[in-house]
């Protein structure tokens, strides 16, 4: 059984199409006990638990992307309010990216600043994007004492160097199907430095399908295939990686785990 610790299944085509029952029918039937639904605006977040409703074995996340900041913006009461609820388990995602939107730096900081003071206020782990911003996600974590209430890089691209400032700081490396591309060698060195027991496997769905689904719409059933590839670089088997990352997840999130091992 696996866990997808990222995904957009409000924003699935297959969700609008044929349905999220379907969505999570499917995945149910590839062995994914749970996913965990991220937020990615505050007017968003409503329409999002809606679409995708109650289930035991989806958690939810509440946040406003750096790439949603400038058009979303958003109240840093209401963030901190949607946070502190009961069915939401982590705060994100947030962070800066400088790859897609350099204009706006300046307010991807201040609300990044505000996310990490949010998260230690409620004591919930952070869900960080970072693209092209090394330096600066590293230096707002370490002032924001982000230490304290951990997180996870998601969707990890950056260096092995980054990745070993993140461990540092008590964070998790989330591994997405990028790995699964040829072009991804530097992502590879870097799941072969991270210690299994840091290391959480995701889809980012509907982005990003995995080979051998390039191409088509991604969601959490092909997570499998992310921990396929992991466990060739890490020489265990995909059992072990399900295991250890599923394990890794539920302490991080602080999720009871809804179906009996
Ligand atoms: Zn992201
Ligand atoms: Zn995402």
């Amino acid at each position: 059984m696996f866990v997808d610790s990222h995904c957009h299944l409000d924003k699935l085509k297959s969700t609008t199409e044929l349905g999220i029952d379907q969505v999570l029918a499917n995945a149910r039937a590839a062995q994914i006990e749970h996913m965990l639904c991220i937020g990615v605006a505050l007017d968003d977040f409503a329409q999002m638990q809606s679409i995708v409703g109650k289930h035991d074995d989806v958690s939810f996340s509440c946040g406003v992307h750096p790439l949603y900041v400038a058009k979303h913006g958003f109240s840093e009461s209401e963030l901190a309010t949607l946070c502190a609820r009961n069915d939401v388990v982590a705060v994100g995602e947030t962070g800066l990216d400088y790859f897609y939107d350099k204009e706006h730096i300046t307010t991807q900081q201040e609300s990044f600043a505000r996310h990490i003071e949010i998260a230690n206020e409620v004591n919930k782990p952070l869900i960080i994007h970072t693209r092209d911003a090394r330096e600066d996600t590293i230096a707002m974590l370490r002032e924001g004492r982000a230490d304290k209430c951990r997180g996870v890089m998601h969707c990890f691209t950056e260096s092995l160097e980054m990745a070993k400032k993140a461990l540092d700081l008590g964070f998790y490396i989330s591994i997405s199907g990028i790995v699964t591309f040829a072009s991804a060698q530097e992502l590879r060195d870097v799941v072969k430095y991270v210690p299994l027991d840091r290391m959480l496997i995701e889809t980012d769905s509907p982005w990003l399908a995995p080979v051998p689904h390039r191409g088509q719409e991604n969601q959490p059933a092909y997570v499998a295939h992310v921990a396929e590839c992991v466990a060739k670089l890490k020489e265990v088997s995909v059992q072990e990686v399900a295991e250890v990352t599923r394990n890794n997840f539920y302490s991080l999130f602080n999720i009871q785990r809804s179906i009996a091992s």
